[in-house]
């Protein structure tokens, strides 16, 4: 796949995040690594109206090669990037049920999981302490926290996917949020899938 090719997939996923809700505003954005560049979505755009140019590349360290300014969470990404060498795509949402639950739930514990499928395509996913967005302690934090979970919730902010596809990426943006819904659908009532058979999950389809 070649960046033009890329920048279309960017183009078509936060379109369809905000068609789908999972993005409003200027809120959110995506990142591909490819090789030894990143193309990341760019600052002050709303991720539905984004065009292959107005796309945003820079190198490993953050430096812009091509187009305007990047996302101001890129930091968060090149972490990623740093840390997993086999990761190369980053979904970064404000969906609202994980935010929510992001602002309610205990710092530092696993997300309750009820869906088989985000056990599968996710995995465990953390709750990490506040840091400011865009800084470098939040990169730090979250180049750290990733090296042992594909998801991340980030306290009173969002969700994190990192996949080795954008699609894989976007997946599990989605199966975050879904699995979140259900705890306030259910009013925190669901009955969660008990951790040995999350484990077997993810041994058995996970990766
Ligand atoms: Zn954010």
């Amino acid at each position: 796949m070649n960046i033009s090719q890329i920048s279309e997939e960017i183009v078509k996923l936060g379109k369809e995040l905000t068609d789908k809700g999972l993005v409003n505003g200027t809120g959110g954005n995506l990142s591909v690594r490819m090789e030894n560049v990143v193309i990341s979505t760019p600052s002050g755009w709303s991720l539905g109206e984004l065009k292959s140019a107005s796309l945003s590349i820079t190198n490993l360290e953050g430096i812009t090669l091509y187009g305007p300014k990047p996302t101001k969470e890129l930091p968060m990404h090149l972490a990623i990037y740093h840390a997993r060498p086999d990761i190369n795509a980053v979904v970064h949402t404000h969906s609202i049920y994980a935010v929510t639950y992001s602002c309610t739930a205990t710092v530092d514990s696993l997300i309750p999981i009820y869906i088989p499928s985000i056990a599968a395509k996710v995995g465990n996913v953390k709750l990490i302490p506040f840091v400011l967005p865009g800084s470098k302690d939040l990169g730090e934090l979250v180049g750290k926290e990733i090296r042992q979970y594909n998801g991340l919730l980030l306290e009173n902010h969002g969700v994190i996917s990192a996949g080795k596809t954008l699609s894989k990426a976007g997946i599990g943006a989605y199966e975050i949020e879904d699995n979140l819904k259900i705890e306030f659908l259910s009013n925190h009532t669901a009955r969660r899938i008990p951790n040995q058979l999350v484990k077997e999950i993810i041994e058995t389809y996970g990766g």
